[in-house]
């Protein structure tokens, strides 16, 4: 059986792209989403379609540790366990953090951080049995340099960050890479509350001049989940020269 991959966070924007790519390599498919079922299963028939892989979609919040777990055992079910794992799901805040909700705090945190410890929990003893694995963690620079307005976005985001190095020294003897890919400016639902103007004013701050496509960012990550056997415990910066 060819291997698979978990993609989080695969009803649109980088997350369905990475499937669309792994699909078109041949690999088996375990997308998700949290709310958007009809985009979901309409993802699934396409690239079954289009590729013949075995595809397997899965509402389920990965804020939540039941949800992540109620999905791994499904596609361990499916496909024996997840080979590579790619923890895309994402939600941005903006605003003061003096006027944030605990709840909006939680919200980010859990979608974003806790996460990605619950599902790679989830995913390493199979990995480990296999002596072969590779995570990817979709990050933003804002994890890096940080971002006013957006301080539980980028702690989330440092948060990954950290747990992506830590992660990668933890599970390097049992050939299981762990990276990060570093986003600048994606366009993708994420960034659709900006106006005509503000998207211009953006991409003059970004050295190339324009916002980067959700596929351009998609074959960074899967080029770093399946290529450079060395490549681990890294943060990879791609934001055009924005920061
Ligand atoms: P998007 O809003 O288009 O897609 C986000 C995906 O995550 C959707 O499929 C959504 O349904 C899913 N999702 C949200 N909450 C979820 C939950 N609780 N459980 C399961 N799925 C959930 O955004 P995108 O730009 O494709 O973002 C993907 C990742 O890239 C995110 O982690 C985001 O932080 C990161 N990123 C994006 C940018 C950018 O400019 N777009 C920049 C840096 C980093």
């Amino acid at each position: 059986m060819a291997d698979s991959v978990l993609i989080t966070g695969a009803s649109r924007g980088i997350g369905a792209e990475c499937a669309r790519l792994f699909a078109g390599l041949g690999y088996n498919l375990i997308i998700n989403c949290s709310k958007t079922r009809a985009d979901l299963t309409a993802l699934q028939q396409e690239l079954e379609a289009k590729t013949g892989v075995s595809c397997l979609s899965i509402v389920a919040d990965v804020s939540n540790s039941t949800e992540v777990n109620y999905m791994f055992e499904a596609a361990s079910k499916r496909f024996g366990g997840v080979d590579i794992l790619i923890n895309n799901a994402g939600i941005c805040h903006s605003g003061l953090l003096s006027d944030m909700t605990d709840t909006d705090w939680d919200r980010v945190m859990g979608t974003n951080l806790s996460s990605v410890f619950y599902c790679s929990k989830k995913a390493i003893p199979y990995m480990v049995s296999k002596k072969s694995g590779s995570i990817v963690n979709v990050s933003s620079v804002w994890g890096l340099y940080g971002a006013s307005c957006e301080v539980a976005y980028s702690a989330s985001k440092g948060g990954m960050n950290a747990f992506t190095k830590a992660l990668a020294k933890e599970l390097g003897p049992s050939n299981i890479r762990v990276n990060a890919v570093a986003f600048g400016i994606i366009d993708t639902d994420m960034n659709k509350c900006y106006s005509k103007e503000e998207r211009d004013d953006l991409a003059e701050e970004v050295a190339v001049g324009r916002f980067a496509t959700a596929k351009e960012a998609a074959e960074m990550v899967v080029d770093i989940a399946i290529n450079h056997p060395y490549l681990t415990g890294q943060v990879v910066q791609f934001d055009g020269g924005w920061i």
